[in-house]
């Protein structure tokens, strides 16, 4: 009998469990694949769009390339999840499973923002960095703010790296003096678990004369080209670059896996409260940052899992939330933060200053996923 796993979910966290569990266990695996898309791409991939560096195309790499042994890739809309039947239902089909794996990621809400899409312009969707792609080449003297709506929200260095790729943007066109930037964020500091990558980032912000306004968020967004904080401070915005509210996919609210708004897990081994239902990356409330390096790492324990019970035994090797994330600092320069966030008494993260030999990397990050995931 084939082991049948459906995973919800082709992105970091759905593509990477996938992958382990056609590697391990492929001629004895019926796994089905389930996503709404056509392609998948990186979250970094937004800004390269956004700030016109690569065409949509260039960063989109089409499913049907997923190839793998005992695995099959549907492109469906999953409407109904039943986490005690393993039923799963999307626009076109029913699926039953003897494990099910949730990798959903996180949607966003524009409506908790007013304004936010009619006044001002968000560049965490692809639709919105398209769109801002078009509106940027008009921002030629005035206030420009990149600033968050809400926590919890993807890849927390994003915002800064925003900033700092808009102050590149406006001085290689040779409007820089002529527009300010500022940079709203909940947080104290641009990425709390560590203080040197903080430390650096402020200090490029301080070199690049961009306004840190931590602590704080976007609570609505003005016609009068105005944004207001939650404190009620009002900032003049002739450019919002927002970050909006993330939430659960709807079809994970009313499944009744998901408990103050996100789904819980074991943090050692990713198992929902449903017997062989699994949860992993943004749609968890398991205490790591919404990032895709955490995706990953979250999928190679539940798919160890799922193979160590596949042979009945068990996995002994528990999450550390552990992973790298890439910062861009804009002139051609990426710094990188090692952050753990389970093995110490507190999350710690350690930096390592911006080079070109860290672009590199990153190149790497993204290429190896890719040929790992797609084959090419
Ligand atoms: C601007 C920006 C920059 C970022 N930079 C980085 C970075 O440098 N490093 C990093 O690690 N992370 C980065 N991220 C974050 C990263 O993209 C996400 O955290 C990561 O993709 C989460 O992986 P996931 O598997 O949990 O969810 P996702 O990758 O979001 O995958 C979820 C999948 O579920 C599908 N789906 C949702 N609902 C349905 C449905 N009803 N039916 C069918 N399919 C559905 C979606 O289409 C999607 O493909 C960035 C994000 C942004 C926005």
């Amino acid at each position: 009998m084939k082991l049948r796993v459906t995973v919800l979910g082709a992105g970091f966290g759905g593509l990477e469990l996938s992958t382990i569990l056609s590697e391990a266990i492929g001629d004895q695996l019926d796994l089905t694949l389930i996503d709404q898309n056509d392609s998948f791409f990186f979250g970094f991939s937004k800004l390269d769009v956004m700030f016109g560096h690569k065409p949509s195309n260039a960063v989109k790499i089409p499913y049907s390339s997923v190839i793998k042994n005992g695995v099959n890739f549907r492109k469906e809309t999953i409407i109904d999840i039943d986490p005690v039947t393993k039923t799963v239902t999307t626009t076109t089909g029913k699926y039953e499973a003897d494990v099910l794996v949730v990798a959903l990621g996180a949607n966003y809400d524009f409506a908790a923002t007013p304004g936010l899409t009619t006044w001002g312009n968000e560049y965490y969707s692809f639709s919105g960095a398209e769109k801002l792609r078009d509106v940027l080449p008009q921002f030629t003297k005035g206030n420009a703010v990149v600033g968050v709506c809400s926590a919890p929200f993807k890849c927390p260095p994003a915002p800064s790296e925003a900033a700092l790729m808009l102050h590149d943007y406006l001085t290689s066109r040779g409007v820089r003096d002529s527009c300010s930037i500022s940079l709203v964020i909940p947080f104290g500091l641009p990425i709390p678990p560590s203080p040197d990558s903080s430390k650096a980032l402020l200090k490029a912000f301080e070199e690049r004369n961009i306004r840190f306004i931590p602590e704080r968020k976007v609570s609505s967004v003005g016609e009068n080209k105005s944004v207001i904080l939650d404190d009620g401070t009002e900032l003049p915005c002739d450019l919002l670059l927002g970050v909006p509210k993330h939430v659960a996919p709807d079809v994970v609210l009313q499944s009744g896996l998901a408990e103050n708004g996100w789904i819980p897990v074991d943090k050692a081994n990713l198992r929902t409260k449903f017997p062989n239902v699994y949860a992993i990356g943004d749609v968890t409330s398991v205490g790591t940052p919404k990032a895709g390096v955490f995706a990953e790492g979250a999928a190679k324990i539940a798919a160890a899992s799922i193979i160590a019970e596949f042979h009945g035994k068990e996995n002994n090797t528990p999450y550390t939330g552990a992973g790298s994330c890439y910062i861009e600092f804009g002139k051609g320069q990426v710094a990188r933060v090692d952050v753990d966030f389970f093995s110490g008494p507190k999350p710690f993260g350690i930096h390592h200053e911006a080079s070109p030999e860290l672009v590199i990397d990153k190149v790497h990050f993204g290429s190896s996923r890719k040929a790992r995931w797609f084959g090419n």
